[in-house]
Formats: structure tokens, C-alpha cells, sequence
């Protein structure tokens, strides 16, 4: 089987055995980089380092003091900070921010032995659906190269599902790691609020904010999440609770789990193949002796106007530090200190970022908060009971991710309501502060289809679980996207 097919199991075992280096894995995958540079899915490409870390990491090997992820590449979404390197959050506001310090995920992937071949590209601070809003340009879809791969975390996703890279760090806000795996036929997870720190990772909505793992299967999935998961005394919103062994859990039996079917996730707007391709995942569930339920989630439709409100506002409270003083862009021969926050702002930051910095300012402005920020917590605490309500009966709640499978490039950049529906399913599980994955489940005209899976708090391990026997009766996840298969180079 070529590389970049492999799972991570099988890498680690190529790799424990001598099979292969991780140099050679690693040139394996730089070269399949530089080949597939027009999905301009990387910002940074770290050749030089990445060599460098797959030597220590062979040597590692050698010596018998490696774990699972030592010497297996990887790529970091461009939102997390690492020293010595450039985190641009996809902005020209941060494309001179060289990193002074390490994010969490990226010291603790460091020290899982992972090796780092780039950077991935993303709307510009983690802000949009498409990947269209990134200052390096849009990302595209390995599937079809008109349309978007979604986003935020469109690098990644794209990355993944090109087989650019075996695994993937992204952020998911509102819907930001589901959504483009989703888009992209990968199986991308969003854990649990507080369940991997956030220290590090650049700020967009911090009460929504989280980090997660893209992988071919959830089995990879699984993989990344045990190394990235964990308390960090450096969040204050990271959660001191024990990590399960995520692998430990993926083979046990879906006979009887209670699968919820949220009537609001089938109704108008969702497309007929997408509902008809996560009608038959439902009947699957059922014939490994799930029961299906009918259960309502009544305050769906307010996830998006709430989100927008909270997320703005936020983002705009976050955003405040770009000031042009201390570092960032910085715009040339200011007046005064007025001039110099007016142009470098406004030299730095693209449309949509300017535009939620106005709205959520707005929403928090005095005779405004009340109206909008108040009321929108209000309704973000109803989300969170419906969810509460709902696992009291059921195990998980099953759905489609997206209304639609990938939309083309440019087609939702003119009209910002509309591109804000796409995150219609997950946007009210980040409300919720649950954890989702997306898995893929089919393809409709050459373009994939993915279920998001909704669990309980701190359930990550039973999602996976329940993705990996999808997985192990299907071979969606083993799709890979046509041109992006390279019989060359066997192993
Ligand atoms: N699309 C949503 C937004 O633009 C979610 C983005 C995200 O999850 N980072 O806010």
C-alpha cells in the first residue's frame, strides 16, 4: 500500500519496525506538498524543520524511547502558536507574527514525537464557512477545485483529505473542524469545551473556542486526540478531569445505544441527497441494534442569530489587541497614536473580520447589551437545555453536518447571511460546549457528505467508538479524492 494511505496504526508499526524512517516518511509527504501547492491548503511549509524533528525522531526510534505518534507528520492549523515560527490566523494583520512560545497542542504534540511538515491555510481568524476569507487566498477542495473546502479549517481538512498529510490540528467555534471535514470526506472531531487547553491558540470567541483533531478515520482521530487532550494549568477554561484511552474504547458494541434523530436537523433547508445518504446511516445504526428515537431540539433556529451575537462580540473584545503597538501589522509614518490604530487596523484585518468587530461591538455598546448580548445568553442557556433534555433519554444525536455538500468558490461570499447557514448543525453544539464529530457517509456528484454525531459531555470516547464501527462496515473514510491517489511510491 502507498504511504500516504496508511493509517496512523499502521505508520507507528511501519515505523517501530524499521519499515520505514520517518525522514523518508516525511519527504514522502513534503513532495506531495509541493505537488498539490495549487489547493493552497498550507501557509507555511517547514521542510527544513520538519527534516530536522523526523531525524530526532528516528533516532528516538532507534533507541526504543518512542510512543505511538513519534516521527508521524502532521500539520498545525495557522491559529496556533509555535515558537520561532509564523502564526498568521490567516490575516495580514499577524503576517509578520513570528511565535514567540509554543500553544499547548503544539508542545504537546512536539512531545509526542509528531513531526511538522506546515501550516495550514484558514479564514482569516477563524472567521467564515469557505476558506475564502484568508489573506493567502482561498483554499480549495481537493474533490473539485471550483468549490470551497469549507472552513475555517480548510488547510487541514484539505490537507487530509488530499493525503497531504496523515493528520491535522484545527479549531472548531461554530463549526469550524466539522463543517470542512465534512466538505472534504474526512472524519474531523470537535471535543468537549475545556477538554484540550486553548493557551496558545489565537482568540476568536473564547467561550466557544476549541481545538481538535482531522484524521482519515476516527481511529486517527483517536490517535491525536489522546496526545492533544488533557488539563493545562495555563487555560483557566481547560477542564481538570482525567483523559480516557481513547483507543481502549473504539471496539465496544452499539447494541443499544439510544441514537437520537432531532426532527429540527431534517426539516426545510437540509438538501434531499444529503437526507436521503444520512437516512441510510440511521438504518445502519439500527441494524447494529441502536435504537432510534425521535427527540426535538426546539431552540435550533436561534442558534445562528445567537451565535452571531456572542460570537461578535467576543471577537470583537479579542480582536482589541491588534493595535499596532505591540505587535502585528503595523501601518507606515502614523500621524498620531489615533492614526496609527485607525490605518494599521484598517491596513490589517479583511472584510468579514471588520464586519463582526462592528456588529459585536454594537451588540455590547451601552443601550444595546441588553437587547443583543443579554438576550442572545439567554438563548444560548435554552440551546444548552434542549441538549440537556435530550441526553437524559438518548446516547447520541445523529444528523447531518452540513445542509449541502461543498458549495463552489465565490458562490456565498456576496451574501454573509447565507453563508452563515452552512454551520445551521453545528453551530449550537459549540453553544452547548459539546462534542461532535463528522464522519464521512456518502458522496453526491462527486462531492462528499458527512454525519455529525453529537455526544454528551466529555463522550468523546463513545463517539469515536461509534464512528470506528461506522467505519469498520463502510469505506467512505477510504475515499480518496480523484487525482490525489499516487501509485508511485510503495512502502
Ligand atoms: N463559520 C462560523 C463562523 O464564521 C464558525 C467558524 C469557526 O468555527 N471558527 O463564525
Amino acid at each position: 500500500m502507498v504511504m500516504e494511505e496508511l493509517s496512523v496504526q499502521q505508520l507507528a508499526d511501519g515505523l517501530d519496525s524499521g519499515q520505514f524512517s520517518s525522514v523518508e516518511l516525511v519527504r514522502h509527504f513534503l513532495h506531495r506538498m509541493q505537488a498539490h501547492r495549487h489547493l493552497n491548503a498550507f501557509i507555511s511549509e517547514l521542510h527544513d524543520r520538519a527534516v530536522m524533528q523526523a531525524g530526532h525522531a528516528d533516532r528516538q526510534i532507534r533507541e526504543r524511547k518512542h510512543g505511538p505518534l513519534t516521527g508521524v507528520p502532521l500539520a498545525h492549523k495557522d491559529i496556533f502558536c509555535m515558537s520561532g515560527e509564523r502564526t498568521s490566523c490567516g490575516s495580514k494583520m499577524l503576517d509578520n507574527f513570528i511565535a514567540p512560545y509554543h500553544a499547548t497542542v503544539v508542545q504537546k504534540l512536539e512531545q509526542a514525537g509528531c513531526v511538522v511538515l506546515g501550516k495550514t491555510n484558514m479564514d482569516e481568524f477563524a472567521m467564515g464557512s469557505s476558506s475564502e476569507n484568508s489573506y493567502y487566498g482561498p483554499v480549495r477542495n481537493p474533490w473539485n477545485a471550483e468549490c470551497v473546502p469549507g472552513g475555517s479549517s480548510g488547510g487541514s481538512a484539505a490537507a487530509v483529505a488530499a493525503r497531504l498529510v496523515p493528520l491535522a490540528t484545527g479549531t472548531d467555534t461554530g463549526g469550524s473542524i466539522r463543517q470542512p471535514a465534512a466538505f472534504c470526506g474526512v472524519t474531523g472531531l470537535k471535543p468537549t469545551y475545556g477538554r484540550i487547553s486553548r493557551y496558545g491558540m489565537v482568540a476568536y470567541a473564547s467561550s466557544l473556542d476549541q481545538a481538535g483533531p482531522f484524521g482519515k478515520s476516527a481511529q486517527d482521530c483517536a490517535y491525536l486526540l489522546q496526545a492533544m487532550a488533557g488539563f493545562d494549568e495555563k487555560d483557566s477554561t481547560s477542564v481538570d478531569a482525567p483523559v480516557p484511552a481513547y483507543l481502549a474504547e473504539l471496539n465496544r458494541p452499539l447494541q443499544g445505544k439510544v441514537v437520537g434523530i432531532p426532527d429540527e436537523y431534517f426539516s426545510t433547508g437540509l438538501g434531499s441527497e444529503v437526507r436521503t445518504i444520512i437516512a441510510r446511516a440511521i438504518d445502519w445504526a439500527e441494524e447494529q441494534g441502536c435504537i432510534i428515537k425521535d427527540i426535538s431540539l426546539p431552540n435550533t433556529e436561534l442558534a445562528i442569530p445567537a451565535y452571531y451575537v456572542i460570537a461578535t462580540a467576543e471577537c470583537s473584545s479579542n480582536l482589541s489587541r491588534y493595535d499596532g503597538v505591540r505587535f502585528g501589522h503595523r501601518c507606515e509614518d502614523p500621524k498620531d497614536l489615533h492614526d496609527l490604530y485607525h490605518r494599521s487596523r484598517s491596513e490589517g484585518f479583511g472584510t468579514e473580520v471588520k464586519r463582526r468587530i462592528m456588529i459585536g461591538t454594537y451588540a455590547l455598546s451601552t443601550g444595546y447589551y441588553d437587547a443583543y448580548y443579554l438576550k442572545a445568553q439567554q438563548v444560548r442557556r435554552l440551546i444548552s437545555a434542549d441538549f440537556n433534555a435530550a441526553f437524559q433519554d438518548v446516547d447520541f444525536i445523529l444528523g447531518p453536518t452540513a445542509p449541502e455538500t461543498a458549495f463552489r468558490i465565490g458562490e456565498k461570499t456576496d451574501d454573509p447571511v447565507t453563508m452563515y447557514l452552512s454551520d445551521i448543525y453545528t453551530i449550537s453544539i459549540n453553544l452547548a460546549g459539546l462534542p461532535a464529530i463528522s464522519i464521512p457517509c456518502g458522496i453526491h456528484e462527486g462531492l462528499p457528505v458527512g454525519m455529525q454525531l453529537i455526544g454528551n459531555y466529555f463522550a468523546e470516547d463513545k463517539l469515536l467508538n461509534f464512528a470506528h464501527q461506522y467505519q469498520l462496515a463502510t469505506d467512505w473514510h477510504q475515499q480518496c479524492p480523484p487525482g490525489f491517489q499516487q501509485k508511485r511510491q510503495g512502502c
